[in-house]
């Protein structure tokens, strides 16, 4: 089973890098996928983009009591949205608490699950985005800013800086696994020195900030878009 964009898929027609395209694959496998977006009704679809909506222009999420408990039972399901203490604790990209993945989209800051996500929100929201990443090793902030298309680095504070995309088996929840080896590390020597904590068996992809950005890009666009939009454009 194939999940298309307009069903939530992956936009791989906008990807040329091989090596992104390949990091896409390992992360994003057609089983992971079907669970994901597979059969979601349009209703789901709707709140899932509607959580995204609020996150965006509140920076923060909607109240869980304002959706049926069904549906959001079936989005924690399909591992796009997480109700912790009965409140919204994460719809990906975004998290409801503070994380080291900070984001700025039209005046409005938001806290990402990792660096990845962070870096896709500018494609998913369709505007220009500052972000903030945090290096885990020496906990420098790395500033970037992605352009409107949500595909290029318009500026970075750290040009050299990288992003590791850990690749492990996700489980029921990704935030709880595989977003926690999502890193932007502030250059090279960082990420060299943090894989050596890491158990040598952890595989993954060692990306540049642009191959970051359109691999976050390439996940998260096609999360609020619809069918009607897709063919609009
Ligand atoms: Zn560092």
């Amino acid at each position: 089973m194939s999940i298309s964009v307009e069903e939530g898929g992956p936009d791989l027609a906008l990807l040329s890098d091989p090596q992104v395209r390949d990091a896409l694959s390992a992360l994003m496998n057609e089983s992971r996928l079907a669970a994901r977006w597979g059969g979601l009704s349009p209703e789901t679809r709707q709140v899932h983009q509607e959580i995204l909506r609020t996150f965006l222009t509140e920076g923060a999420p909607p109240a869980a009591s304002e959706f049926r408990a069904e549906t959001l039972a079936d989005l924690a399901a399909r591992d796009l949205v997480h109700v912790r203490d009965r409140e919204i604790a994460l719809a990906y990209p975004f998290s409801a608490r503070p994380t080291d993945f900070r984001v700025r989209l039209r005046g409005v800051t938001i806290h990402a699950i990792c660096a990845v996500d962070a870096l896709g929100t500018a494609a998913m929201a369709g505007t220009a985005a500052e972000v903030t990443c945090v290096c885990p090793i020496c906990r420098t902030g790395v500033d970037i800013t992605v352009a409107s298309d949500g595909f290029a680095v318009d500026h970075a504070s750290r040009p050299e800086a990288r992003v590791w995309t850990g690749v492990k088996d996700v489980g029921t929840c990704a935030a709880d696994s595989q977003c926690k080896t999502m890193r932007l590390f502030c250059g090279p020597e960082h990420l060299a020195a943090w894989r050596r904590s890491q158990p040598p068996s952890a595989r993954g992809f060692d990306l540049s900030l642009t191959q970051g950005v359109q691999l976050g890009a390439a996940i998260f666009r096609p999360f609020m878009q619809s069918p009607h939009d897709r063919a609009a454009s």
